[in-house]
């Protein structure tokens, strides 16, 4: 259930400063799927939790100096054992997607939510993430009716060329 402020009450709730306003008139029909470790191939969630708050120690480990003045944050992630974090309300624009367009129109973080799997484009995921995904998506079509089954798209689909998650790994059968 997703509370009248946008939060998923079952989530465990970080709050993000990477966010603000959707364009007005602008409504929810996209789903990002993405994934996310830090640094790549460290499947602990603590690092991108501290990252999307802008809370990461950018000393700790060399590969951060490649993302330290990125600011950026999604409305979900989801950890290796299906656990789910919200960092920004689903009514507020995170900013995941980046220069994107889908069915020619730009700016996919306007009128999309997104989703992290913590991952790499270079193995599989979980059983336990796909069985949370799968619960979050009905959740949030349920209270986005705009977002049709074609309208859940991996980060790959909208920034072609620029992006490759959630990368050849991911199972699409399991969610469509
Ligand atoms: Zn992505």
């Amino acid at each position: 259930m997703i509370n009248k402020e946008g939060w998923l009450i079952s989530a465990e709730k970080h709050f993000s400063p990477n966010f603000d306003q959707r364009p007005k008139n602008f409504e929810i029909k996209l789903i990002v799927i993405h994934n996310i470790s830090l640094p790549p191939e460290n499947f602990e969630p603590e690092n991108v939790k501290k990252f999307f708050k802008n809370e990461l120690d950018f000393k700790s480990h060399e590969f951060f100096q490649e993302i330290k003045n990125l600011k950026v944050s999604s409305h979900f992630l989801i950890d290796r054992t299906g656990k789910i974090y919200q960092f920004v309300s689903v009514f507020e624009r995170a900013w995941h997607a980046g220069v994107s367009s889908f069915n020619n129109q730009e700016n996919c973080n306007d009128f999309s939510l997104g989703i992290e799997l913590i991952g790499s484009d270079n193995s599989s995921f979980e059983d336990n993430q796909y069985d949370s995904l799968e619960n979050l998506i009905k959740i949030l079509r349920n209270n986005f009716p705009k977002i049709k089954k074609e309208n859940i798209v991996g980060h790959s689909e909208i920034a072609a060329g620029r992006k490759t998650d959630p990368g050849p790994f991911f199972d699409w059968s399991k969610i469509r």
